[in-house]
């Protein structure tokens, strides 16, 4: 597989530290509200990245933190009155909600920045102990960027031009305007920790470096998030990690795209701000995955409803493909393969293949999803009452898994319930007395009930209204 590093700024072949095996750390959230749009894309992308490492018979450790103390967790915690921890544990669990309405797996380790005090502080005086950070008199510590000497590697920057490019009110205590805090004093009224410098509380940047080593190693195989991370936030943790270890941190950087809205930056001040819980209360989240999945994880998307429109039309054409292959395959027989039957068995392998090169190709999903639509389409036209069982079970079951891989086609099977399977008998037995007055009256039924009724060949197909 093809992967777009960031540090060489060019794609690369993905070889694993140990064969078999992937390392993958993804920057979650801060948990003070619930997450917006833009926060869905990295997780929704490198969620897929981890299905298809899965797909491939791979072991994967994924890891994706939570940000559980910050100003903005301070600040929210202060407007609602209740604790920095409560606020956490709220959105945390809001967190998920949202994460399995996406179809995002539970990762293998969820890791919070406040769990981890001890691990951070043993970093912070790794650092001490090499000269990379220094304590200032009121108990904040920093990083010390020009001891450093691959400091801007990833950005492709380097001290002068950031220094050049920094606001002038530097706080006095810095030796260098790029210096960033690893260990913050305590402030009145903040929640803090004991530590070597005092009471206080960890920068942002350090938990990431901190957390990701102790459950990768030290050096790991994929740190991916969206590319407003690259700087400074990935720079300051390879900063940290090889300044700690000295030796490389990640050996494959990948950062996904921007999302605007409307064409428009999304901001809270031009008010396109939207978070998942807000799209939800419009859209069945799937479509929201189905969206972000449609477009290359580096192109920049445009969000629009009609986007998510659009998308929820494609998802309805492959469940209702599927619901399809799933009841002919209940009549099929075991018939000779016809000439457009063996095609037809050739057309899941090819789409299997396309659906391969695609995503080896740094995770193109928006080319692996269209094999899957090029199989749909052909499938469509050729699968019939006729068709063996062995061909509709291998387009089904090539169907199933590459949108397994998407984390598509997930939902559950609405089997239809009790009342409505009574009511499918009796329009049965109608039909059979040839009483369609009877027979139109209980099709309208089952439809109020929200079931979709289809009278085939072989008898009524019910399916859950989409
Ligand atoms: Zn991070």
């Amino acid at each position: 597989m093809q992967i777009y590093n960031t540090q060489s700024r060019k794609k690369e072949e993905f070889v694993p530290l140990v064969p078999g095996q992937v390392g993958i750390y993804c920057c979650g959230p801060t948990v003070y509200n619930y997450f917006h749009i833009g926060n869905a894309r990295p997780f929704i992308v490198f969620d897929t990245l981890r299905r298809y490492f899965e797909y491939q018979g791979m072991k994967v450790t994924f890891v994706q933190n939570f940000t559980d103390i910050d100003d903005k967790m301070i600040k929210k915690a202060n407007e609602e009155g209740i604790t920095v921890k409560e606020l956490g544990e709220r959105f945390i669990a809001e967190y998920y909600k949202d994460a399995d309405a996406l179809g995002i797996e539970r990762a293998t380790v969820n890791p919070r920045a406040t769990q981890h005090i001890e691990e951070i502080i043993a970093l912070i005086q790794k650092l001490e102990a090499n000269g990379l950070a220094y304590a200032c008199p009121n108990g904040d510590v920093y990083y010390n960027t020009q001891a450093f000497a691959g400091y801007g590697k990833l950005s492709g920057q380097n001290l002068e031009d950031l220094e050049s490019g920094a606001r002038v009110d530097v706080d006095p205590n810095k030796r260098h305007p790029m210096d960033f805090a690893v260990w913050k004093a305590q402030k009145p009224g903040e929640p803090a920790w004991e530590s070597p410098w005092g009471m206080g509380r960890p920068g942002w940047h350090i938990e990431c470096s901190a957390m990701s080593m102790k459950y990768l190693g030290e050096t790991f195989d994929i740190h991916c998030g969206g590319k407003d991370l690259v700087f400074p936030h990935h720079e300051n943790e390879i900063a940290q990690s090889e300044g700690a270890t000295g030796h490389p941190f990640v050996r494959y950087w990948m950062h996904n795209g921007f999302i605007n809205v409307d064409n428009e930056k999304m901001s809270k001040s031009a008010g396109n701000f939207f978070t998942v819980r807000d799209i939800a209360k419009d859209f069945d989240l799937e479509a929201v995955r189905m969206f972000m999945l449609s477009a290359h994880y580096r192109s920049p998307i445009n969000f629009s409803r009609e986007m998510i429109e659009q998308a929820k039309a494609s998802l309805d054409r492959l469940y209702t493909a599927k619901d399809n292959y799933e009841f002919l395959l209940k009549f099929a027989g075991d018939g000779e393969l016809r000439p457009e039957d063996q095609e037809l068995m050739d057309a899941a392998s090819i789409a299997r293949d396309n659906f391969e090169d695609a995503m080896d190709d740094d995770l193109n999903t928006a080319d692996a999803i269209g094999s899957i639509f090029e199989l749909v389409r052909k499938a469509n036209t050729q699968i019939n009452d006729q068709t063996p069982a062995v061909v509709i079970r291998k387009v089904l079951d090539t169907l199933v898994e590459l949108t397994g891989v998407m984390g598509l086609l997930t939902r559950k099977e609405e089997k239809a319930d009790t009342d409505v399977n009574a009511l499918v008998e009796a329009r049965a037995k109608a039909r059979a007395e040839k009483n369609w007055a009877e027979s139109d009256r209980l099709r309208d039924l089952i439809q109020s009930m929200g079931y979709v009724i289809k009278d085939t060949k072989q008898g009524q197909q019910v399916t859950k209204a989409m």
